[in-house]
C-alpha cells in the first residue's frame, strides 16, 4: 500500500519503520530533518514536505504532537490552506496523534466534505510497544473506515479496540492518560518514600509490583534510573514521553471534565504537578522525571 507518514517523532517514526518492514511503501516527512533521516535509514523514502508525501498516497497516517498541529497540518491556518486540498478523494486518513476529541471532529468533518475518510487512532504503549509493534490502538470512526485501517493498525500494534464515533479514540486516550499520570506520580511518591527510609528500589520496586500496588510503570517503566534498563529514567531521562506531552493530555482531560461538570480531583492535582515539574525545566524530559520533585536531595 502506499502510505504517507507525517510526523516522525519518539512515536512516529518507530510505527512508520514498522510498516515499512511490513513490504508497504512509505513516503515519510517531518519538520526535522534528523528525524526524517532515522526512517530513511530502514527503507522509507522522504519527502521535501508534506504536500509532496501525500501525492498518490492511498493512506495518510499523522503522528504529531497536539490539536494545534493536526488541525493545521490538514485544514491550514485560514481552514482552507491545509492537506486536505492535496489527497486523493477515497483516501484513508489516520491520526494516532493525542488531541482533542474535538478537533478529530472537526478535521473528520472537513475530510468528509472532500471525499476523504477520517479515523482518530490514538495509541498507548510507549516507545518500547511503538518499536516492537505491539501498540494498543483506540479507534473512533466507522466500522467499514475501521476495516480499512485495520490491516495497518495490525502492523504497527497488538491491540486495536473501537472505541465509537470520530473522537471517541480521543476520549478513551485521555482517560487512559490521566489514569496513567496520576499512577506515575503516586507509583514515584512510594519508590522516593522507600529509598528516604533505606529501601533498595529494585527490590521495593519488585515487592509493590507483585502486590497491590502493581501497574505499568512498576511493570516496565520504572521511575527509579537502573530499575529497567530500557526506560527512559535509565537513559537520563531522554525519549520516551515528554513532560510537556503528558502535561498536555491532562490539560484535554481536565477541559473535558469541565465542559461534562466530570469530577477528577486527582487528574487535576496531577496537571499540577506536571505543570510545576515542566516549569522548573523538565518539559523536554520524559515524564517519569517527576520522581524527581519527591525523592530527597542529597
Ligand atoms: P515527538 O515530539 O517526539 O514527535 C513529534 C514530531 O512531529 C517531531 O519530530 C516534530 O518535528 C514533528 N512535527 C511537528 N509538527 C509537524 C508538521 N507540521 N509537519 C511534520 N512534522 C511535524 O512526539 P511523540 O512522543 O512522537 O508523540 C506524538 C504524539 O503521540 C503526541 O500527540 C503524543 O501525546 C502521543 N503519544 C506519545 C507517546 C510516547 O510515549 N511518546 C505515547 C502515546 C502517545
Amino acid at each position: 500500500m502506499q502510505v504517507a507518514f507525517i510526523g516522525l517523532g519518539n512515536m512516529g517514526a518507530p510505527m512508520a519503520i514498522n510498516l515499512v518492514k511490513a513490504g508497504h511503501s512509505v513516503k515519510a516527512f517531518d519538520l526535522s530533518a534528523e528525524a526524517l533521516e532515522r526512517v530513511k535509514a530502514e527503507g522509507g523514502q522522504s519527502a521535501a514536505s508534506a504536500l509532496e508525501a501525500v501525492q498518490g498516497a492511498e493512506v495518510v497516517i499523522s503522528m504529531l504532537p497536539a490539536s494545534q498541529h493536526v488541525e493545521g497540518l490538514y485544514l491550514g491556518k485560514d481552514g482552507q490552506s491545509g492537506l486536505l486540498a492535496a489527497i486523493a478523494r477515497g483516501a484513508l486518513i489516520i491520526d494516532s496523534s493525542t488531541i482533542a476529541a474535538s478537533t478529530s471532529q472537526k478535521v473528520a468533518k472537513a475530510a468528509a466534505a472532500a471525499g476523504i475518510d477520517f479515523i482518530d487512532a490514538p495509541v498507548s504503549g510507549g516507545t518500547g510497544g511503538a518499536i516492537a509493534g505491539t501498540l494498543t490502538f483506540m479507534v473512533g470512526g466507522s466500522d467499514a473506515q475501521l476495516a480499512r485501517a485495520q490491516p495497518l493498525l495490525e502492523k504497527m500494534g497488538a491491540n486495536i479496540f473501537h472505541a465509537g464515533a470520530v473522537g471517541a479514540g480521543q476520549t478513551a486516550k485521555i482517560c487512559n492518560n490521566m489514569l496513567l499520570g496520576i499512577l506515575m506520580v503516586g507509583t514515584s511518591e512510594a519508590i522516593a518514600l522507600g529509598v528516604a527510609n533505606g529501601l533498595d528500589p529494585k527490590v521495593l520496586s519488585e515487592i509493590m509490583r507483585r502486590s497491590s500496588g502493581g501497574n505499568w510503570a512498576l511493570e516496565k517503566y520504572n521511575p527509579f534510573p537502573g530499575v529497567h534498563e530500557n526506560a527512559p529514567a535509565s537513559k537520563g531521562y531522554a525519549g520516551g514521553f515528554g513532560t510537556n506531552l503528558m502535561l498536555k493530555d491532562l490539560g484535554l482531560a481536565q477541559e473535558n471534565a469541565i465542559a461534562t461538570q466530570a469530577s477528577t480531583p486527582l487528574g487535576g492535582l496531577a496537571r499540577s504537578i506536571y505543570a510545576a515539574h515542566s516549569l522548573s525545566g523538565h518539559g523536554a524530559e520524559d515524564f517519569s522525571s517527576v520522581i524527581k520533585m519527591l525523592q530527597k536531595k542529597a
